[in-house]
């Protein structure tokens, strides 16, 4: 590693960081701005210079899970302002094209937000900015070497900058997880997509096409004259960045011309290849967000699935940093969403042998679509395409245990709140529905809040239905239910070591 060999020279420049964070797309500015909350000094090293926008066309919106996050850190308005809001049948939470009504599910947040992803990182970004979380743009991570101590993350710039973890939240491509070792096993592709922005000089034909060859489409994008193209590939081989020839030939293939295009804004290539990380971790290098999965788009789950990967490992990864907590908490972070990713790499896979067009797979779609016109099939695949069902595997106990905690209406002794409104500062709670003052959590009274409230309100989780409204919850800072109040009480004292630490 040369990279690393010249910039040890410069050791004594180099600027020390608790954290570093490789790429600032979705999952590496949410985690920056959960480990700013939680007091660390945490740097992302960011390719893109300052001011240079992501192209548009990649996610789409966020699914009602992801909303519920940022509604707990208490910046979800930013986002809704920004987005347009469909109340009655979601935008983006759909299987396989098939549209998934999730109005009557028991959220505050019962719909998918359409919002581009240039949008949504720019938003992001300006939270972490006011968390003033120290941001290298214009440069990369171009390699590293760990030990006991830490780890030197070498940049393009020449520079060196030392942290106690590094994590690689670099995309697909991911620098860190290649030179990290970590194997990225899964399915090869069978489709591969250009997409691009450019301008055309003919009409062309609008809209969605399903053609022998695959999907393809044309849309206006707004008034800067640039259009969105979509057009499916014949080699499978190609993961070289396009060109415009390239684009050019693909169009000619499909629609017999290229209707003229040119001045392209951005030009990529994605396929329906789906691979996963075998292990989110090696020593001190941590990996989430594409970096740790790809898959195909269908379902527009993948920025949420690098968001809620950065939430679960933020606080934690805190703690470890802090001194509060040993460093093998951080194994629960992939025993935890590894297994969500893998759900989603699955139902990926799924939907494209759905989208096919020959007749066997038109069939299969037809049979799946009247499925999911059922009640419990609709309920379930909605829950998993917006992901309000996951749980974690928190051992047996409580019905709760593991799901996310609801945001119900709460009566404390400052007046009327709501539970969320606890979680803004990413701190574990613990709410006392029952008798005021009967829990002692003192030795944990600098990590966690213990609020006594009232709750009139159902207990309700979606796809579980009703549950029976416990005495008290420990929730986690990412909004996880880590213990119940008719668990013994010998569970809560286990519950807060394991996951906030040892008694002081
Ligand atoms: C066509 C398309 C449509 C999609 N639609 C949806 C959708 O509707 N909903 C959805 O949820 N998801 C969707 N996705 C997926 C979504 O875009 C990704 O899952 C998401 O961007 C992943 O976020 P990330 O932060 O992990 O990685 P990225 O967004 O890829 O961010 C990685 C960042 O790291 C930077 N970087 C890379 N290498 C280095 C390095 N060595 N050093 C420093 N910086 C580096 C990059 O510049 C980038 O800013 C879509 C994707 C595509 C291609």
């Amino acid at each position: 590693m040369n990279d690393l060999k010249s910039a040890r020279q410069s050791r004594a420049e180099a600027a020390e960081h608790a954290v570093v964070i490789a790429g600032g797309g979705p999952a590496g500015l949410m985690l920056a701005g959960e480990l700013a909350l939680a007091g660390i000094d945490v740097a992302i090293v960011e390719r893109r210079a300052a001011g240079e926008e992501l192209a548009r066309s990649r996610a789409g919106g966020l699914h009602a899970r992801t909303i519920e996050i940022l509604d707990q850190r208490g910046i979800a308005d930013r986002f809704l302002a920004e987005g347009q809001v469909k109340r009655q049948v979601m935008q983006v939470a759909a299987f396989a094209g098939i549209p998934l009504d999730i109005s009557d599910f028991p959220t505050r947040h019962n719909y998918g937000l359409p919002l581009w992803q240039k949008h949504f990182d720019r938003i992001l970004a300006g939270w972490v900015n006011e968390l003033a979380v120290t941001v290298y743009r214009g440069r990369e991570v171009t390699g590293f070497a760990q030990d006991d101590t830490g780890v030197e993350v070498a940049l393009s710039d020449g520079r060196m900058l030392r942290a106690k973890y590094l994590v690689g939240c670099d995309g697909g491509r991911s620098v860190i997880r290649k030179a990290a070792g970590i194997a990225f096993p899964g399915s090869d592709p069978t489709i591969r997509h250009i997409i691009a922005e450019a301008e055309l000089t003919e009409e062309p034909e609008w809209g969605i096409r399903h053609h022998a060859r695959g999907l393809h489409a044309l849309s206006k994008l707004d008034d800067s004259g640039l259009v969105g193209v979509l057009v499916t590939e014949q080699d499978l081989g190609r993961t070289d960045e396009p060109t415009l020839r390239d684009l050019s030939e693909a169009l000619i293939a499909v629609y017999g011309t290229d209707y003229g295009i040119h001045g392209p804004a951005w030009i990529s290539r994605f396929s329906d290849a789906a691979r996963q990380a075998e292990s989110y971790r090696k020593g001190r290098v941590l990996l989430a967000g594409d970096a740790a999965h790809v898959h195909y788009p269908a379902g527009g789950q993948g920025l949420n699935l690098g968001v809620q990967d950065a939430v679960n490992l933020g606080w934690k990864l805190a703690q470890v940093v802090r001194g509060v907590s040993a460093d093998d908490l951080l194994d629960t972070y992939q025993a935890e969403r590894h297994p969500v990713a893998a759900r989603v790499l699955r139902n990926t896979l799924a939907q494209v042998a759905l989208r096919r067009i020959d007749d066997r797979s038109r069939a299969a779609h037809e049979v799946v679509s009247e499925l999911l016109q059922m009640e419990e099939p609709r309920k379930r695949f909605a829950a998993m395409m917006s992901g309000l069902d996951i749980r974690y595997d928190l051992g047996a106990g409580h019905e709760l245990l593991g799901h996310r905690m609801p945001d119900l209406d709460i009566v404390t002794a400052g007046g009327p709140t709501r539970v969320f409104a606890f979680l803004h500062q990413a701190r574990p709670l613990l709410l006392n529905f029952g008798e005021r003052g009967s829990f002692d959590i003192t030795p944990w009274a600098d990590r966690v809040q213990l609020i006594d409230a009232r709750c009139a309100g159902a207990w309700e989780l979606p796809v579980l239905g009703a549950v029976a409204a416990p005495d008290a919850v420990l929730v986690r800072p990412d909004g996880y239910v880590a213990w119940v109040g008719d668990m013994t009480r010998s569970a809560l004292i286990d519950a807060l070591s394991k996951w906030f630490g040892p008694a002081c």
